[in-house]
């Protein structure tokens, strides 16, 4: 087209100049016929052509044919002089590949000959980053469609710029009628007012009120109702301007489940509540009649009138039988209390010869009765401690040592043996050489109740035992486990974490046992009075006390009269009963302690309460002992004479002696 221009012509010579040094690619079409007259190195060279080549191309040689439509559309327009700029054509170099150009396009005329020229700028790149762009959008808008949490943004003031149709479906509002608005109508009061705050706050202070913390909070729908829901809130900048993204989730079914799971526990503390009231008066129903067999029994079994043969035998069975109805007793309690969740425990490091020594003590009747020897292996060892409750530990040792020396044979023996059982723990093992276990009977050996098969021979039991040692082993962290050869014996384990001891840690064996009182003559006759309101309890504890040398006791069932009788004639020692009719023996004692008369009488509770609960309650009411019944009667003469012994011994130094 060079050729066609007169250089000479000043403006365009210059005109030419500008456009062969163009960063853009500059082509001339001739505006009738759409072919090229000429064009730059640069048009050349972005469409892969020598410039000579592009004279013999026109308009629909560089475009795909899909364009070519909009191409000759937007030439006509700009031949009309009516569009100067086309965006993102497709223009296709000499070797098929495809780019996209923007097109700026100016008409000009020249020697009576009408051209376009049209100025390309590559765009490819822009392009790409656009559609990535718009596929990042259309892939963000496909999850905020499609996620079931709402998803609210909202500006620096708290308007909302966006509402996924999650959150149309949580609020009840179309995205058009709350877009623009405050996001705080989405809440009641006072969540409304506080929320513009926590906004100004955050915005003031940076302070996260909000930001960030997954909150419950309520939100209120379209028609005033309300829902709980947690929002999470983060924040994006965006230039100098920030952005509130909070993503709202209902909550209305976990908190429904939440309220469930409530009511449920409420529901199951008042049924656990129920069963305790329920032990505290079986155990109390339970043992007071066992008290007057019991108590009775002894009282004929050392009566000074020597009984015959034949009575002294059916004394025994009275007796045995009632110590074996109260062991069960007492084993159906301590299981229900287990289970009850009634078991507190005190973990401790407690030294492992010192129960061990205890336990097989206990046992030595039951080791003598059978002919049985007790050995223990690696003695050594057993000055480890293992973490555990004192008692409770005992309370397993013993059931296991018990049953290895029930079910043995006679003559047989029984190893004790401990060794480390990896993993911080410590194993006890009781080996017996006794009948065994049946194969098939093993799996059911720790169900309650279950005897398996032995309920039908003469060794005595409930087939509890064993559930109470495995729950138990297990609330102390412990595991429980056997393997038993019939006709061989068996082997129980228990294994406890190992306890670190302090070195010169006190010996639990060293603790000093309660002196008894020795029997104790007195010169002037011990005044007891028993408030008691079961007549058998009455009549034996008259005897009892008329067994210990001059004591005498006045009885009264009526608490009021046992008031009365206090403080006419100010006994040594009163024995109160707790559950009284009218008036419980925790408000006598209250009346005991505030009366000037009577308040330095020493009152022993003894009653069938014998629930840990109950003597620490009595303990701590200000009882000077708490006898549980059945009475134990050496322990009973023992703790009353110490307490008869000690108030005289205060008496005798705050008083001169009465007379
Ligand atoms: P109990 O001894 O009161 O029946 P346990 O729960 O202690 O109750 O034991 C359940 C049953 O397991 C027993 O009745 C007995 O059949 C069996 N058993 C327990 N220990 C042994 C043992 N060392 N040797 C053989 N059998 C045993």
């Amino acid at each position: 087209m060079t050729d066609a221009l007169d250089l000479n012509d000043e403006p365009l010579r210059l005109q030419v100049q500008a456009m062969e040094s163009a960063a853009d690619g500059v082509v001339y079409a001739f505006a009738d016929t759409r072919r090229f007259a000429d064009c730059n190195a640069r048009f050349a060279q972005m469409l892969g052509y020598a410039r000579e080549e592009i004279p013999q191309l026109g308009v629909t040689d560089i475009h795909p044919p899909a364009s070519h439509a909009l191409v000759f559309e937007q030439f006509e327009r700009m031949r009309r002089h009516e569009v100067n700029f086309i965006e993102n054509i497709p223009v296709l170099r000499k070797d098929g590949s495809l780019f996209f150009a923007d097109i700026a396009a100016s008409g000009l005329t020249l020697h009576g000959t009408k051209y376009i020229a049209g100025f390309f700028r590559d765009v490819s790149a822009r392009k790409q980053t656009e559609d990535a762009l718009i596929a990042k959008r259309a892939r963000l808008q496909a999850i905020l469609n499609t996620a079931i949490d709402g998803i609210i943004t909202i500006d620096e003031r708290g308007c909302i710029e966006s509402f996924s149709p999650s959150a149309e479906k949580l609020f009840g509002y179309a995205a058009s009628e709350v877009i623009g608005n405050n996001v705080s109508m989405l809440m009641p009061e006072p969540y409304r007012s506080e929320h513009d705050g926590h906004v100004k706050n955050y915005l003031d202070t940076g302070t996260q009120r909000i930001i960030g913390i997954g909150r419950e909070v309520t939100g209120q729908r379209k028609d005033g109702s309300t829902f709980p829901m947690d929002l999470g809130v983060s924040e994006a900048h965006m230039g100098t301007t920030r952005l509130f993204t909070g993503i709202v989730h209902d909550i209305s079914k976990r908190k429904a489940i939440e309220a469930d799971l409530i009511h449920a526990k409420e529901r199951a503390e008042k049924a656990s509540l129920a069963k305790s009231e329920f032990l505290n008066s079986m155990s109390h129903e339970l043992r007071t009649p066992l008290n007057a067999i019991l108590g009775f029994a002894q009282l004929l079994e050392s009566d000074p009138q020597p009984l015959t043969a034949e009575q002294r035998d059916n004394v025994q069975y009275i007796s045995k039988s009632g110590y074996i109805l109260l062991g069960l007793v007492n084993e159906v309690l301590d299981l229900a209390r287990i289970e009850a969740g009634r078991v507190v425990l005190s973990i401790e490091p407690v030294l492992l010869d010192e129960v061990l020594e205890t336990a097989t003590s206990i046992i030595g009747p039951l080791l003598k009765a059978n002919a049985l020897t007790l050995a223990v292996d690696g003695k050594r060892s057993f000055g480890h401690a293992v973490a555990v409750d004192h008692l409770r530990f005992k309370q397993v040792m013993l059931n296991l040592l018990t049953n290895a020396a029930k079910y043995n044979r006679r003559g047989g023996s029984i190893t004790l043996r401990c060794l480390p059982a990896g993993s911080g723990m410590t194993r006890i093992e009781v080996q017996d050489t006794g009948i065994g276990i049946p194969y098939d009977k093993q799996p059911h050996l720790f169900e309650s109740f279950e005897r398996l098969g032995r309920e039908n021979g003469t060794v005595p039991g409930s087939g509890i035992g064993l559930v109470i040692t495995r729950r138990l082993t297990e609330m102390m962290q412990g595991r429980v486990g056997f393997s038993s050869e019939p006709g061989v014996g068996s082997t129980f384990w228990v294994e406890f974490p190992t306890a670190v001891l302090r070195a010169g840690a006190e010996s639990m064996a060293a603790a000093t046992r309660p002196q008894l009182a020795a029997d104790q003559e007195h010169d002037n006759r011990i005044k007891v009075l028993y408030v008691e309101d079961n007549p058998a309890n009455l009549r034996f504890m008259e005897r009892l006390i008329g067994k210990i040398p001059n004591t005498h006791m006045l009885g009264t069932p009526d608490p009021v009269l046992g008031l009365e009788l206090a403080r006419a004639h100010h006994p040594d020692v009163i024995l109160l009963d707790i559950n009284l009719p009218g008036m419980d023996g925790y408000e006598v004692l209250r009346l005991l302690q505030n009366d000037e008369a009577t308040c330095r009488i020493p009152v022993i509770a003894v009653t069938a309460n014998a629930m840990p609960r109950d003597i620490e309650r009595g303990n701590n009411a200000g009882f000077n002992g708490y006898v549980t019944k059945p009475i134990n009667v050496p322990q009973f003469i023992a703790l009353f004479q110490a307490t008869v012994l000690g108030m005289e011994r205060a008496a005798a130094r705050a008083t001169p002696p009465r007379h």
